[in-house]
């Protein structure tokens, strides 16, 4: 059994007031939940999610400097169409701008009236589960070709389902509907 691979922490306070940068790949299978998903073709290997952050500590003219982490993800994933039940591989690529605030009810407050993620500056972040995070509430709810390479059993071009056949929904549209958990709420 292949060995866990341990979090990556990342101390947010120390890395934004350095402006400091961290980059790396991971292999696919390494995200388990996001492989969980994942449909790929036989002996096809999940593809690497390769990632990059950027700590910014942005002075402000008056009260305390902002804590800001920048994240850019790559992670072709592989989902199975749901109009031709073909697997497909899906090029995630996702940007994001966390803020960072002291304490919990700040970064509630914050994160309401934000269109930015506000979150709660903790002593370490788990930066591979915040990736995770990211990635999972970026796929598609019904993952579906533009157009489908191969001709449909049935002509349903312009209605791609059945009248009366519900779409399957996608494993992870449960997880999206669900309010955002915020890494840093203590789990
Ligand atoms: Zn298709």
């Amino acid at each position: 059994m292949k060995r866990q691979h341990d979090p990556l922490r990342l101390d947010v306070a120390a890395f934004t007031d350095d402006g400091a940068q961290l980059s790396g790949r991971w292999p696919g299978a390494s995200l388990t939940r996001l492989a969980e998903g994942q449909s790929p073709p036989q002996d096809v290997a999940l593809p690497e999610v390769v990632w990059a952050a950027q700590g910014e500590r942005r002075a402000v003219t008056a009260g305390e400097a902002e804590l800001w982490l920048a994240l850019q993800v790559q992670a072709p994933v592989w989902l199975t169409c749901q109009r031709c039940l073909q697997p497909y591989e899906v090029p995630l690529a996702l940007e994001r701008r966390l803020r960072f605030v002291r304490g919990e009810a700040q970064a509630e407050a914050l994160d309401a009236e934000s269109e930015d993620d506000v979150l709660a500056l903790s002593r370490s972040l788990d930066l591979r589960e915040l990736v995770e995070d990211e990635l999972l509430l970026a796929l598609p709810i019904v993952p579906r070709h533009e157009v489908c390479p191969q001709p449909l059993p049935m002509a349903v071009e312009a209605d791609p389902l059945p009248e009366g056949e519900a779409e399957r929904p996608n494993p992870f549209a449960v997880l999206q509907g669900l309010k955002r958990a915020k890494p840093g709420d203590g789990r």
